[in-house]
């Protein structure tokens, strides 16, 4: 089932569908990150403010491409920082080896907060109906 959303970019209604943007500024953005890549490719040492310069696309948007993993280039990886320790990276918001601490980190809460798999079988009728519940949000 589609819930309506207002465009945050142009603030038409639109149905959601995982992706915040109505159709018309999805295929926009979609064109703009196609442009961006291109020149990225026929300029590799092109630095964001060039590319943004020569391709219309702002550079908050070109950093956001690159923090998807969508964009990888040598000439912008220097605009990147790690958001823990400040390290160049190329992709993402944290570098190898904060993924791995914050990895592990997140691993040990889960374990801590008890969300396990369940190796009980009980007859607590509250419980199955929050197991089935939750079999049906998947
Ligand atoms: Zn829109
Ligand atoms: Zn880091």
């Amino acid at each position: 089932m589609a819930e309506l959303r207002n465009c945050p970019r142009c603030g038409r209604l639109f149905a959601y569908q995982g992706r915040n943007l109505c159709k018309r500024c999805q295929e926009e953005d979609e064109n703009e990150y196609l442009l961006v890549r291109r020149y990225v490719r026929d300029n590799p040492g092109a630095t964001i403010f060039e590319v943004s310069e020569a391709t219309g696309v702002e550079e908050e948007k070109i950093l956001q491409y690159l923090r998807e993993g969508r964009l990888q280039s040598k000439g912008l990886v220097a605009a990147l920082e790690c958001e823990r320790c400040g390290r160049k990276i190329t992709a993402g918001r944290y570098c190898p080896q904060c993924l791995k601490e914050l990895e592990s980190q997140i691993k040990s809460v889960v374990k801590d907060s008890g969300v396990k798999k369940p190796e009980i079988k009980t007859d607590s009728k509250e419980r199955m109906f929050t197991k089935d519940s939750y079999l049906k949000r998947e």
